[in-house]
């Protein structure tokens, strides 16, 4: 008997540990796996038993291929695997009936094709159950296959030649929910696995820069080191240097000024000796009768003691002021006012009285700002 397309539901693939089914999923799931788009982790590097199912839209497996499988380290098949399972399923035998029917199986013994038999696997006496445990879970359906209308019992059955996934316009919405089912399916695997991925990439990432921080901020730290050792090993040089050069300059300094000191106690005494001797001089001038007369307009003049002559040069003013007993200031004022004796009144201004007045002959009778007054501006100052 043909099994007519419309009465397919889909192809699943379960894997066995033991007797167990340790996990179900679409052959369109699996095709995924095959393609290396997605692995499956908890897989990674064993083998399995797995089983190959043709599951009609009553829920019956149809068809059976035993076969096996392994795993690498990221939980892929790799390729080297090529066990053509639609192919094997057409060339089935009958097998066990569950109640649904016949089922084709295909097997280690059942196998013709001497390369691939040895990729198949036979149950042996304690997993005889195992056929009827796939019956049993495709009939739970955990994959949530499209579920058609019950066709009754069936006799034997054979897997026509038509592709699996070429559903005609009948099985249209048993397609389209099958498709649907294998790509949520796929896509939350991807989601999970690419999610993982992105974490962990996320990870390393954040570890890579903070490894690089920790390293940067060692280097700084080693540079830092490095440079302020130098920077004080030259700050003590330079200091202890400053301070050698301080000392000889202080040293010269106090030198210089020990120099200096005794220079200016030379000149002292070579000033004196001069000042001694000139007075000598002058004083053997005296004795031999010459005499040393100064005069001064108005005051008339004066013959000069030896020990006078250097007072009298240095300030010949103040002497005066001092032979008729009032400061220099006054003897200055006296003196210019003899040479023109007028009223000093707006003398300031620029508008001179100018009045003619009388000398006064001694320094000491005149007085500032009234013997240099006319009689007038006189009573008015008073
Ligand atoms: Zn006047």
């Amino acid at each position: 008997m043909v099994l007519p397309d419309r009465f397919l539901s889909g192809e699943a693939i379960f894997f066995f540990d033991g007797n167990e089914v340790v996990k179900q999923m679409l052959y369109s799931e699996f095709e995924a796996v095959l393609d290396g788009v997605v692995g499956i982790p908890e897989f990674s590097g064993r083998h399995y038993k797995a089983a190959y199912i043709v599951i009609e839209s009553v829920l019956n497996a149809h068809t059976i291929v035993l076969f096996e499988v392994t795993f690498d380290k990221k939980g892929q098949v790799p390729d080297s695997w090529n066990i053509p399972l639609r192919k094997l399923a057409k060339e089935g035998v009958n097998g066990p009936d569950f109640g649904g029917g016949t089922i084709n199986i295909m097997t280690r013994r059942s196998c013709t094709d001497s390369y691939y038999k040895p990729m198949l696997w036979e149950p042996h006496s304690k997993q005889k159950g195992c056929l009827r445990r796939i019956y049993d879970l495709v009939k739970e359906n955990r994959l949530g296959l499209y579920k058609g209308e019950s066709q009754g019992r069936r006799g034997s059955a054979r897997y026509d030649n038509t592709p699996l996934r070429d559903f005609h316009a009948d099985g249209a919405e048993l397609v389209s929910d099958q498709h649907k089912n294998s790509v949520e399916n796929i896509q939350s695997m991807l989601s999970h696995k690419y999610e993982k991925k992105i974490v962990s990439l996320k990870d390393e990432h954040q570890n890579a820069i903070t490894d690089l921080e920790q390293q940067h901020r060692e280097q700084i730290e080693i540079v830092s080191d490095k440079y302020r050792a130098k920077f004080e090993r030259e700050l003590d040089w330079a200091r202890e240097e400053f301070t050698g050069e301080l000392d000889v300059k202080q040293l010269e300094l106090h030198y210089s000024q020990e120099n200096e000191k005794q220079l200016q106690q030379e000149v002292e005494r070579a000033e004196a000796s001069i000042s001694d001797a000139q007075e000598q001089f002058l004083s053997q001038l005296m004795k031999a009768g010459i005499e040393l007369t100064v005069s001064h307009i108005g005051s008339g003049t004066y013959n000069l003691e030896s020990h006078q002559v250097k007072e009298y040069l240095e300030n010949s003013t103040r002497f005066w002021a001092a032979r008729q007993g009032v400061t220099e200031i006054h003897y200055e004022t006296w003196y210019n006012y003899q040479q023109n004796p007028v009223c000093q009144m707006g003398e300031s201004t620029g508008c001179l009285c100018g009045v003619k007045l009388e000398r006064t002959n001694c320094a000491a009778d005149f007085v500032m700002g009234e013997s240099d007054l006319c009689a007038k501006h006189r009573r008015a100052k008073n």
